[in-house]
């Protein structure tokens, strides 16, 4: 990306300030000629003292002249102030605003997009955050350079050449031919320090990660006393990050000293000439002028000293600003959705011939043929990996397979709408996914609006309601305090409340204790009646008391039917029940449980 292109994308995010673009360009104008102020009094003050000196003078004279300076210099300052206070203002107004709407529409924009999205390698939670942080900081970085630092200073820069050259042309000519060699050594500075910068900020992200690990596998550290490895770990971190800052401060050392030379010698150069010139009487030359072209000649150097960090604000928005429009623009990532509504659903789906494979070319699943009865419980079989999620995935329209077709209740999947299918479906997966909020508000994601006595009821159903009312605060305890099997209870909850006719568990009880399990069972039970449920499990309770069962092996159906009649006609099925009775070890618990 160029910095054109960069301007184009971030111009529809500034566009709705116009109004405050508008006011901080009147302040930068209004401050850039106050900023010039200094450099004219002193002009006159000289001049008009040099005037009294040698002459019959009277101290009122000299007390007007002095009281006349002090009141214009005064009064700049103090209108200075205000102009510079307003512009910081609005300019830093507007850069917030930016960065809002900025975080906003990208947040907005990946929430829209499809699961297979999520799921790419390239897009790991961690990348894809560090892409928007990075995006939204630099960008909004670029706004403010521009509006608050830039702007000004080159405005006040071209007003101070103005000056100069309307005040003489040779000194002008002088003053603008520093320029570019002020230009040239602060580019290469920038140049020189681009890459370590960068290497900089790698560390830095690599050292919080590190303190980060530590932290969070702290006790596997001390249980196996690898605290001086881990610590050496970071040492080497450290020194990298030392030497990377003292050869940084070197480079910057040398180049700050060469350009403060140079700006001496444009210094002394426009002295000489100023000098000369009013020796030799030039029209318009007085002595005053001396002080009025240095000082004028500060300030069209003032902005390079800036550029250098500018043009390092300005590298680094270029190169994450990419990753971030990218984001921004995607629309081939975002999901697709038919607008087929039906007034019920039945839950009848059925798979034909159907491939699947993931972003990153897993291929989970090969001609899959199912039909998963309404009304019935129906339970998927297989080993870790064999792709029985992969079919959850599917049915949720999560992602689309790229063989084969998938019904429900006769009509294609990708025909319905997908914010009403999901309406219709119940996901409980192995999973917690409890948010940061209060167990009723996390009930309460099952049906936004929901009564409390609804919120209750579906506590009840899911065998929680009684250890929430044990609970300090009851409902309004932080869900994420709780254990994992209540946790989970909680995800069921949520899903009795939203009462879908279709149910997909997904390991449900996974993480439950055998009471959990028990009461779950139960409740799973309750409201199997007329919906149409498709549960994975590792639990053999539970494929037991399913309708029908899909044994699945390497992402093929290998058998199907009746759970007691595929068991009798031995395969995966079997093998998968006997090693689940075994490692149970039913028989010795059969025995101390009749004793
Ligand atoms: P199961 O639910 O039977 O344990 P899955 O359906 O989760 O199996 O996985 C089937 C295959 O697909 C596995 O090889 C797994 O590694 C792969 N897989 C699952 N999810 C993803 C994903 N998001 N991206 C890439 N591969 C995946």
């Amino acid at each position: 990306m160029n910095i054109i292109q960069l301007f184009r994308n971030i111009r529809p995010f500034v566009r709705p300030y116009r109004l405050l673009v508008l006011v901080t360009l009147i302040l930068t104008l209004a401050g850039s000629m106050m900023q010039q102020v200094n450099a004219i009094v002193l002009d006159r003050t000289v001049d008009a003292i040099n005037a009294l000196i040698g002459t019959d003078f009277s101290w009122g004279q000299a007390a007007r002249i002095l009281i006349i300076i002090s009141s214009v210099l005064l009064g700049k300052e103090i209108l200075s102030a205000l102009i510079s206070f307003a512009q910081n203002y609005f300019g830093e107004r507007m850069r917030i605003f930016v960065s809002r709407d900025l975080s906003q529409s990208v947040i907005e924009k990946v929430l829209t997009f499809r699961m297979a999205y999520f799921s790419s390698d390239e897009n790991a939670t961690g990348r894809v955050q560090a892409r928007i942080d990075q995006g939204v900081s630099s960008l909004s970085r670029t706004v403010q350079n521009f509006f608050i630092d830039l702007l000004p200073l080159f405005t006040s820069a071209l007003l101070a050449l103005i000056l100069m050259f309307v005040a003489n042309v040779y000194v002008g000519l002088v003053a603008l031919s520093i320029v570019p060699l002020y230009f040239l050594i602060t580019i290469r500075q920038a140049k020189r320090l681009k890459g370590w910068r960068r290497e900089m900020r790698s560390y830095r992200e690599a050292k919080s990660q590190g303190i980060k690990n530590i932290v969070d596998s702290i006790n596997v550290i001390k249980s196996f006393n690898r605290e001086q490895i881990e610590a050496g770990k970071q040492l080497d971190l450290q020194n990298r990050v030392t030497e990377n800052q003292i050869k940084t401060r070197r480079v910057s050392f040398y180049f700050d000293g060469l350009k403060s030379f140079v700006k001496q010698v444009g210094t002394v150069l426009v002295i000489i000439l100023t000098a000369y010139l009013v020796l030799i009487q030039y029209p318009g030359m007085t002595i005053g002028k001396i002080m009025y072209h240095v000082m004028l000649f500060t300030n069209v150097i003032a902005p390079i000293t800036q550029l250098q960090r500018i043009f390092d604000d300005v590298n680094d928005a270029l190169i994450y600003a990419e990753g971030f429009f990218d984001i921004l623009k995607s629309d081939d990532e975002v999901e697709q959705t038919g607008s087929y509504r039906p007034e019920t659903i039945r839950g009848e789906f059925e798979l034909k011939g159907v491939d699947f494979t993931y972003p990153n070319g897993n291929q989970a699943l090969f001609g899959v043929d199912m039909t998963i009865h309404p009304g019935k419980i129906t339970a998927l079989v297989g080993l870790s990996g064999a792709g029985k999620s992969t079919i959850v995935n599917l049915l949720d329209k999560f992602y689309t397979p790229q063989k084969g077709t998938i019904t429900l209740d006769g009509v294609e999947l990708a025909e319905y709408d997908t914010r009403y299918l999901r309406d219709h479906i119940g996901l409980v997966l192995q999973k917690n996914h409890i948010f940061d909020g209060t167990i009723e508000e996390n009930i309460l994601y099952g049906k936004p609006g929901a009564t409390h006595e609804e919120v209750v009821e579906a506590a009840k159903k899911s065998f929680i309601y009684d250890q929430i009312m044990s609970l300090p605060k009851q409902f309004d305890n932080k869900a994420s305090d709780l254990s994992g099997g209540q946790q989970q209870r909680i995800a069921i909850a949520r899903m009795f409340l939203k009462n879908p006719p279709i149910i997909f568990l997904d390991e449900p009880t996974a993480s439950l204790d055998a009471v959990a399990t028990e009461q779950i069972k139960n409740s799973i039970e309750a409201i199997k009646k007329d919906r149409t449920v498709i549960i994975i499990s590792h639990n053999i309770s539970q494929i037991i008391d399913s309708e029908m069962v899909y044994a699945l092996r390497s992402g093929r159906v290998e058998q199907y039917g009746d759970p007691d009649e595929i068991y009798r006609k031995g395969g995966i099925y079997k093998d998968i029940i006997d090693a689940s009775a075994r490692s149970l070890n039913i028989e010795k618990i059969a025995k101390t449980i009749n004793q």
